[in-house]
């Protein structure tokens, strides 16, 4: 089975369409959380994914959405957006949003937003995070995001540790691994081009990909939306 793996798409439609495209033929979608937030067109992205029929979970951005619930960890401009998304969503985007599940099993793998620990609001940037999530999941794998950085870490039991990532060169997941694809809608790697994974799962091999798309009409639309200014700017650095 070929699965694309999205997270942090952040109602960032036209870079969801551009790694739609770019992964082509896949059999599933899993898309890890933060659906909404940020972007301009939380309630197209979202009926896309529903439309591609993605397994996905929740993300802080889609529960402080759907619900209002964790608005006070936000800061200023992200919660200026995400006030402005629950404006915008219908009733029923809202419900679907709020009855997101925080963790999935597909497969082998489970998937999160955070963590295991925390499957809303830990960022697992370190190896002994990663290992406590891993330790455990009751599959052999987990996919996760919200730090919008694309990473993989390998679990042997003993040790844990950050493999290199090649965008385009397949990483065998030969052990235990976590795999954070990074940010479809609003990459923090400093490349601007929206990341995403292809995973296989019949070689349980992932290869990380980014996809080149039109940054300046995304901008363009946050600003006519009229959210903060910096969500917009901070697009073309990819930070
Ligand atoms: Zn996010």
């Amino acid at each position: 089975m070929k699965v694309a793996l999205l997270s942090d798409v952040h109602a960032n439609l036209v870079a969801l369409e551009a790694v739609l495209a770019a992964a082509g033929t896949v059999d599933a979608i899993w898309v890890m959380g933060d659906t909404v937030g940020y972007g301009p067109d939380p309630s197209d992205v979202l009926a896309l994914l529903r439309e591609r029929d993605a397994v996905m979970v929740a993300g802080n951005h889609d529960l402080a959405a759907a619900t209002g619930e964790g608005l006070d960890m936000f800061n200023g401009h992200a919660a200026a957006a995400v006030k402005r998304h629950r404006s915008w969503l219908s009733a029923e985007e809202r419900d679907a949003l709020a009855a997101l599940p925080l963790t999935r099993e597909v497969d082998r793998f489970t998937l999160c937003h955070g963590s295991l620990r925390d499957p809303i609001w830990e960022y697992v940037v370190a190896p002994s995070q990663a290992h406590a999530t891993l330790r455990i999941a009751s599959t052999p794998h987990c996919c996760n995001g919200h730090t919008h950085v694309p990473a993989v870490f390998r679990d042997a039991g003993t040790r844990t540790t950050i493999v290199p990532i090649e965008v385009g060169r397949p990483i065998a997941l030969d052990a235990s691994c976590l795999v954070n694809p990074g940010s479809v809608g609003q990459p923090r790697d400093g490349d601007p081009d929206a990341s995403y994974a292809l995973l296989d799962t019949a070689a349980t091999t992932v290869t990380f990909a980014r996809a080149r798309y039109d940054v300046a009409k995304t901008q363009e639309r946050i600003r006519a939306r009229g959210l903060p200014a910096i969500l917009a700017d901070r697009l073309s650095s990819g930070f």
